[in-house]
């Protein structure tokens, strides 16, 4: 499968047939396997044995999943979460020990920067941020304890870019491994691991399912790393369900087509909101107006389904803006197919403080826009009739 393109790789990985024929991929909803002998057993057991034995550690059907997500990031292995969170906390935890460092970008997911500042001090473990548009500050923040660089781009919510050949020479240079969530631009429009990440995390409940149906997660990249995160999740049970690794390896199929159709719609009702007498600001980053409109051109295929919209009048009118519209509903979710918009001051960056929000770009006017896969003129339409 490594020989074929992505949209044929997402289509067609899958595991082998079993004696029935069947066409696509059934549904294993078994939590053990069975040994035929007691040595049988006993090899399975061996860590490097890829025998099934039972679901916490892997079963066929999240299996699948995780050798689809390889091809398609072009990492060696994997290990599949109940959760995106699950496998932020999970490669977290395998890796670090106490007394270790971390360098990320301040502008990480509202969770994710839970976990830094409200546990990693618990354990022991201290954290820098350095500022998403600044990748020169990141040699200034390295310790000798420090273990890994931390980044997410495009970034939630404000969209800004890092530029991923850049911090991994960086990692590199102080043999550092990079750790990079590639959530907001799924495999299809930018592979971390080409431009030298270690490992790759994924929330797959956003555009992997594409539809809002399950939660999912999942970290690939180095075998030997991922190896390590393997026993861990293995031992402490945060692994996907089954079912959830069923539906999501079906949803890979139509990533292509989907991110396809969400880009288009996303650059169009951008370019249209542009200049609109009722924003301060429209950011994408496809849009050459972005200050690291070269730096999406460069690692990313497409800009991606999210824009984000400034709305004058700060919270007032993001707030009255927010209530007028009619189709397009208040979520906190993304990467779905229809059609969503958040307020990240008022709900998923709320617990951080005015002056920690506007450090990563979050003004009190600021909207995040997930586009879907409506008519694109129908999305356009709620949105202009919402700020008139
Ligand atoms: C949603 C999200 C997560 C967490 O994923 P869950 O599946 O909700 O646990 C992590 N990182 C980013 C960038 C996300 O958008």
């Amino acid at each position: 499968m490594k020989d074929k393109h992505f949209e044929t790789q997402a289509v067609r990985a899958q595991l082998e047939r079993t004696e029935y024929n069947e066409h696509s991929t059934p549904l294993f909803l078994t939590s053990s396997f069975v040994f035929d002998t007691a040595n049988d057993l006993r090899a399975a057991f061996n860590d490097e044995s890829d025998d099934f034995i039972y679901s916490r550690y892997v079963n066929p059907n999240t299996n699948e999943f995780i050798e689809k997500v390889c091809l398609l990031e072009g990492a060696e292995a994997g290990f599949a979460t109940a959760s995106g969170m699950a496998a932020v906390f999970t490669t977290f935890m395998a890796l670090l020990k106490s007394g270790d460092h971390v360098v990320s970008c301040s502008s990480v997911f509202g969770a994710t920067h839970a976990v830094f500042t409200k546990y990693f001090p618990k354990w022991n473990i201290s954290y820098s941020y350095f500022d998403t548009g600044k990748v020169q500050e990141i040699e200034s923040l390295i310790k000798p304890e420090t273990k890994f660089i931390y980044l997410e781009t495009p970034t939630n919510p404000a969209i800004e870019l890092i530029d991923l050949e850049a911090v991994a020479a960086i990692a590199k240079k102080h043999n550092l491994l990079l750790i990079v969530d590639n959530c907001f631009a799924t495999p299809y429009l930018q592979q971390p691991v080409k431009f030298g990440a270690d490992l790759v995390i994924h929330s797959a409940t956003k555009y992997m399912d594409g539809q809002g149906r399950v939660l999912g997660g999942i970290v690939v990249g180095k075998k030997e790393l991922i190896h390590d995160i393997y026993l861990f999740g293995r031992l402490t049970g945060p692994s996907m369900s089954p079912f959830n690794a069923w539906v999501l390896s079906k949803s890979l199929e139509t990533l292509a087509l989907r991110m396809d159709r969400h880009c288009e719609n996303a650059l169009y009702i951008a370019k249209e909101l542009e200049g609109n007498d009722k924003l301060e600001n429209v950011s994408y980053p496809f849009l050459p107006s972005h200050p690291h409109y070269a730096i999406a051109k460069k690692q990313m295929k497409a800009g991606g389904g999210i824009l984000t919209v400034t709305v004058k009048g700060g919270y007032e009118g993001a707030t009255r803006f927010l209530d007028k519209l009619n189709m397009i509903k208040i979520s906190p979710n993304l990467g779905d197919a229809r059609s969503i918009v958040t307020h990240p001051a008022s709900s998923t960056h709320c617990k951080l403080s005015e002056e920690e929000r506007l450090k990563v770009g979050i003004t009190p006017g600021l909207i995040r826009v997930s586009i879907g896969l409506e008519n694109k003129e129908d999305i356009l339409n709620d949105l202009l009739q919402a700020l008139k």
